[in-house]
């Protein structure tokens, strides 16, 4: 690329957020010499969130870990770090960006990394005090403080938010109850399965659990102090936390014009409908080439993994993201990683004894192995994504052979 060029281009990024401190590093790592600026609306700088439900709301993990980068990184990498700065519109006609409803920033390419914001629960009693919702470091911040000083924590959702407050706010010693509206939580994402297997961790850590269940009402003076069940009974609490999933932040995106349907449209490059915008992380719905479909997904590693990919697409690369998906939680001792996407599957097999908390969960589908998920077994993940990714079919009996190694599988298969 000619220097000269690209000293004249600049390059916005939406959203302080991993996807966009990792493509403003990307640019940097890869040569741009332009301005390259980065804009958030929080006030502190980009970070990480898996700690927030875990290490950094229990006060184990220090915000130093949770940062992306070192507080002098974006300086020394002359990115123009604004925070506490509101992006107000997007004008593809123009290509200038609008900053807090006056400034106007030109873009060669910009990139959307708005990520998602929490539901709000709608019934009565919403608004009272004491009820919490968790995605940023200040929301980690004021749970902690709420946590710490609760008799009674209600967690509403058994999705990861649920399943991982709820873990710490016990490892917290406050009491706990969890609600999820389906009979198990994760149902979901990872079904009964593996639903019932951390119902029980849960359970045997004496969450009360309180499935098949939703809430009419939340009581109380100024403070919420109790959560009214569906089905009528009533839970006392000092702090109510909601997980009830996320919703793509959309709006600048949609006031630009950009094709829309679950998050930001884009395709396996991360360009949006609209020529020199770009998405990337939890916003954007992303046509993945080996999953031959659409995602959005809600995860740290595909922020992490898409902000480089779509940096080098800024500077006129033309990469594709087809990465296999991955996750991981930390609920008490029992750590693991997801990889894979099953959203239908006819199967679920076990490599070792669930009631064991050590072993390795397969879906497949018609036979296709689509996801993996390891439980207290580790160095298996990249196997697994392997495995995955592989067009052929998987064995079967060799998956759930302990003798057989994952890697040897691995190998076969690639
Ligand atoms: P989530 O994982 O989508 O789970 C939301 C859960 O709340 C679902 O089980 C949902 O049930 C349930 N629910 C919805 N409305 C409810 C209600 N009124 N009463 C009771 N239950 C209700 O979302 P989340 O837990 O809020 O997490 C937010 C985002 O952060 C997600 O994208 C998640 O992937 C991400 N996250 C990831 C991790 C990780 O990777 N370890 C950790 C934390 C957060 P239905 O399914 O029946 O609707």
């Amino acid at each position: 690329m000619d220097p000269a060029v690209s000293d004249e281009r600049i390059f916005v990024i939406v959203g302080a957020s991993l996807a966009g401190a990792k493509a403003a590093e990307t640019l940097r790592s890869e040569g741009f010499t332009g301005r390259v600026v980065l804009i958030g609306d929080e006030p502190v700088r980009p970070y990480e969130r898996p700690p927030l439900s875990k290490g950094y709301l229990r006060g184990e993990a220090a915000a130093d870990e949770a940062f992306v980068h070192d507080e002098g990184f974006y300086l020394e990498h002359d990115i123009e770090l604004r925070l506490s700065t509101e992006v107000t519109g997007i004008d593809p006609t123009t290509n200038e960006i609008t900053v807090d409803g006056e400034e106007r920033i030109p873009y060669s390419a910009a990139l959307l990394a708005t990520g998602a914001a929490p539901r709000q629960l709608k019934v009565p009693g919403a608004h009272l005090s004491g009820v919490r919702y968790l995605r940023t470091m200040a929301d980690a911040d004021q749970l902690r403080a709420s946590i710490a000083t609760a008799n009674r924590v209600v967690v509403i959702g058994g999705g990861w938010i649920g399943c991982e407050v709820a873990a710490s706010a016990r490892q917290m010693n406050a009491e706990v109850a969890m609600v999820e509206m389906a009979e198990l939580p994760l149902e979901r994402v990872l079904g009964p399965e593996l639903g019932r297997f951390y119902r029980d961790v849960h359970a045997d850590h004496g969450v009360e659990m309180h499935l098949g269940v939703g809430i009419s009402e939340l009581r109380g003076g100024s403070q919420v102090e109790e959560v009214v069940l569906a089905d009528g009974r009533v839970l006392a609490a000092d702090v109510v936390v909601a997980g009830v999933g996320v919703t793509p932040r959309t709006d600048l995106a949609q006031q630009a014009g950009l094709a829309i349907d679950n998050g930001v449209i884009t395709n396996e490059w991360l360009a949006t409908s609209v020529p020199n915008v770009f998405a990337a992380g939890d916003v954007a719905n992303a046509w993945h080439p080996i999953l031959d479909r659409r995602v959005r997904l809600e995860h740290w590693s595909s922020a992490l993994n898409q902000g480089p990919v779509v940096a080098r697409n800024m500077l006129g690369a033309k990469a594709a993201y087809e990465r296999i998906l991955y996750f991981f939680s930390d609920q008490y001792e029992i750590g693991m990683e997801y990889s894979g996407l099953a959203v239908e599957w006819d199967q679920v097999l076990f490599r070792g004894d669930p009631a064991s908390r050590e072993f390795i969960a397969f879906w497949l589908n018609s036979g296709r192995l689509v996801a993996g998920m390891n439980v207290n077994v580790w160095d298996v993940a990249e196997s697994i994504a392997t495995l995955v990714a592989s067009p052929g079919h998987v064995d079967p009996t060799k998956l759930v052979d302990p003798d057989v190694e994952l890697s040897s599988l691995a190998r076969e298969s690639a």
